[in-house]
């Protein structure tokens, strides 16, 4: 049996930040990944990383901006512990290799992002994430960070009330064992794929929240779900809020620049919920173009694009035909983020002894009802440190972890059932569309009773079919239909408690807009929604937001 002090699932961003501080806190670590660690989705982070670096900034006011941002849902002692941290947790980042875009004056440079009231957002032109991904991972090489990569994790294994490490599938084998651990730090990022269309890589099926929630770990505020502004028409692939940053307008059909007449003050770089909201109303009232609206970079100039944003050139020219030096490019909102997660501490600790989770699978929670862009990498690295280190502690005081046979023989069993089923069933991919266009119906960007109460009720359906889709190839060596299989019922799963908390919560907050419930209600729904598993269907209840210094206010950019 194989067996850590500390198994970090997921190697990205979060993955590799909680697996540095774990070993360098003295513990045995292991980070297990379904892909490749340089594949994981955070490599397609592409604008930036918060920090208050400048003199003229505070964490104060980066922390105050979140809380805004959030709709007054972020929890305000884990948004304070993240803005305090992020300017040192930049300056080691620098240290540990990432070469930070620089201003003239060598100082690392800064960008305005949406919904801050400074421009604090470092960046790497428009590939911070892949940037920052290569250092962590050859931090992890030189600290000899053993990873167990193209395993797929299928459950956690909780004995006697505490995890105690996970059951997974080698890929390349075909294996089925256990990984016993007397920590786990949970990272399996978004879960993206639940919707269509996304800015989400194929991979982004939230098996990380999914098997937390299956192992008796709360998912916080799962209704909340981002959609960013910009996303390329018919890919979905995202065009990064920098672009906004350095300059861009958003123009409607009429060549207007609309957001003036929703966010006067910020105009594009409002909180992306706004700006979503916005765009959406003005291809719902027949001023889109194609189902789009235009992105406009053409007075920024060709030495800029060239410069700041090459990436999302070529993503443009290669994905639409359309080139950001001569044309606006179309774009919509699209899924982007999953702003909910498996509820933890700000020391990433879960309510299930033994089980810390971090980055995008987390909720612990600094974005509330909607993220500002640049906080979510930010998370990855802070909160990832401390869940490492945490974690570390944790299992410090913990006797080596118990065999896990049985475990193994649940899952060995679970993988034979699905590849014994007669093939004439319905197709895995099939289900997998009708999942995610009935959540971008039903639960998207403006939401109603009646269209949340059908998601729901698709998905439950769904549910049901899903029990008796087929898997053609019989082999357990990269089956990836069977993977898919298995991340279908993990989606499906979040769905329901998206779907199912969105119906709930009646009111208007963030990136949860109903037209039946169009305002804010501090009174009922200033509160926090936590979803346990059961068998037979989520069940919901609620905790109270922590509020240190900023009382609510209405939310005006
Ligand atoms: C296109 C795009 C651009 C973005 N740009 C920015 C930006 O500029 N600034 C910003 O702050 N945020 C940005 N974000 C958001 C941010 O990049 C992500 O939230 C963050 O990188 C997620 O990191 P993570 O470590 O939590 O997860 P990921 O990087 O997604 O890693 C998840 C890991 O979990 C593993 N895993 C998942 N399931 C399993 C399983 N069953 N078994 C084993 N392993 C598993 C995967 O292999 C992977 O290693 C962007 C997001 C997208 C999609």
């Amino acid at each position: 049996m194989l067996q850590h002090d500390v198994l970090v699932i997921g190697a990205g961003l979060a993955g590799l930040r909680a697996a540095l501080e774990a070993a360098r806190s003295g513990a045995d670590v292991g980070v297990l990944t379904k892909v490749y660690p340089l594949r994981s989705h955070s490599v397609a982070a592409q604008g930036g990383i918060n920090a208050a670096l400048s003199e003229d900034d505070s964490w104060e006011t980066h922390a105050y901006d979140t809380v805004k941002g959030s709709d007054y849902l972020g929890d305000q002692d884990a948004i304070e512990t993240m803005c305090r941290e992020a300017p040192s947790d930049i300056v080691e980042l620098e240290r540990m290799g990432t070469a930070f875009s620089r201003r003239p004056d060598g100082r690392i440079d800064q960008r305005p992002f949406g919904g801050a009231g400074f421009p604090r957002t470092c960046y790497v032109a428009d590939i911070t994430g892949q940037a920052i991904l290569h250092t962590l991972h050859e931090q992890a090489l030189k600290l000899n960070v053993p990873t167990y990569d193209e395993w797929f994790v299928l459950s956690l294994v909780v004995e006697d009330g505490e995890c105690r490490g996970a059951v997974a599938l080698n890929m390349r084998t075909g294996e089925i064992e256990a990984l016993a651990a007397k920590a786990v730090v949970m990272a399996g990022g978004g879960f993206g794929r639940v919707y269509t269309p996304t800015s989400n890589s194929l991979i982004s099926t939230g098996d990380g929240h999914a098997l937390a929630y299956r192992a008796g770990a709360p998912l916080m505020d799962m209704e909340f779900v981002q959609f960013h502004p910009t996303t390329l028409r018919d890919s979905g692939v995202l065009i990064t809020e920098g672009a906004r940053g350095e300059g861009g307008y958003l123009l409607n059909a009429l060549g207007e620049r609309f957001m003036e007449k929703y966010a006067p003050n910020k105009m594009e770089l409002a909180a992306r919920d706004v700006v979503s909201r916005a765009e959406q109303t003005e291809i719902d009232e027949g001023r889109g173009v194609d189902g789009c609206v235009l992105l406009d970079l053409r007075h920024l100039g060709k030495a800029k694009i060239m410069e700041k944003l090459f990436q999302i050139r070529e993503l443009a020219l290669d994905l639409t035909n359309t080139d950001f030096i001569t044309d606006p490019v179309p774009v919509r909102p699209g899924m982007h983020y999953a702003m909910g997660g498996v509820k933890t501490d700000i020391h990433g600790a879960t309510p299930l002894p033994g089980l810390f989770a971090a980055g995008e699978c987390a909720c612990v929670s600094v974005h509330g009802a909607n993220r500002l862009g640049g906080n979510s990498m930010l998370e990855t690295i802070t909160f990832g440190r401390r869940a490492g280190r945490a974690a570390a502690e944790h299992a410090r005081s913990k006797p080596s972890p118990s065999v896990l046979a049985s475990a193994v023989q649940r899952d060995r069993e679970m993988i034979a059932e699905i590849l014994a089923r007669p093939r004439n069933g319905e197709r895995m991919a099939d289900l997998r569309a009708e999942m995610a266009a009935a959540m971008n119906r039903g639960v998207g960007i403006f939401r109603t009773k009646q269209g949340m109460e059908e998601a729901l009720s698709t998905v439950r359906q769904l549910k049901e079919r899903a029990k008796s889709v087929p898997v053609a190839s019989k082999g357990l060596v990269f089956n990836m239909e069977l993977l898919s299989v298995i991340e279908l019922g993990f989606m499906l799963d979040l769905a329901e408690v998206i779907a199912l908390g969105a119906l709930m919560r009646e009111e208007s907050r963030g990136a949860h807009s109903r037209r039946d419930f169009p305002e804010r209600d501090d009174e009922r729904w200033m509160k926090h929604t936590l979803a346990r598993y059961r068998p037979e269907g989520p069940v919901l209840e609620y905790a109270p937001v922590t509020v240190t210094r900023w009382q609510p206010e209405k939310r005006v950019y």
